[in-house]
């Protein structure tokens, strides 16, 4: 049976494992056939049938190149996707813990810590100095 199953991967993309847009189409299935027959969400079902299938597809496939470039195509959307909320996290401690104040002098930007009351603020840029309430 593990022969079988090798023979029959030779020269196919699945031979080389899962890629993450084959991962990502099977976990989407099984969430949208979980959702079709939870909700009256009925037509979900056909959504998750189509994921299975190029799921499949793309695992038996001998056009590796194809498969290769479709799931670095993926790998980059979901890349960028990650590095937004990445950021979006990054600033929000950010501005929480600091205040970004820009000097009046060479609008070079300035992280101060919060809390710390009215402070005299240093430009590392230009040396202009400035009062701030932090
Ligand atoms: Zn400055």
């Amino acid at each position: 049976m593990k022969d079988f199953l090798y023979r029959f991967f030779q020269g196919r993309y699945g031979a080389y494992g899962t890629d993450r847009l084959t991962r990502s189409c099977l976990a989407v299935a099984v969430i949208l056939l979980i959702l079709s027959f939870v909700t009256p969400l009925g037509f979900l079902y056909y959504i998750a049938v189509i994921l299975l299938f190029y799921s499949y597809f793309r695992l038996f496939s001998k056009n590796i190149p194809a498969r290769y470039r479709e799931n670095e195509a993926y790998v980059k959307i979901t890349d960028k996707f990650l590095d937004f909320f990445r950021n979006f996290k990054y600033s929000w401690t950010q501005n929480k813990a600091f205040h970004i104040y820009k000097c009046p002098n060479c609008s070079q930007k300035i992280r101060v810590p919060r809390g710390k009351g009215r402070i005299e603020i240093r430009c590392p840029k230009c040396g202009n100095t400035f009062l701030k309430k932090s």
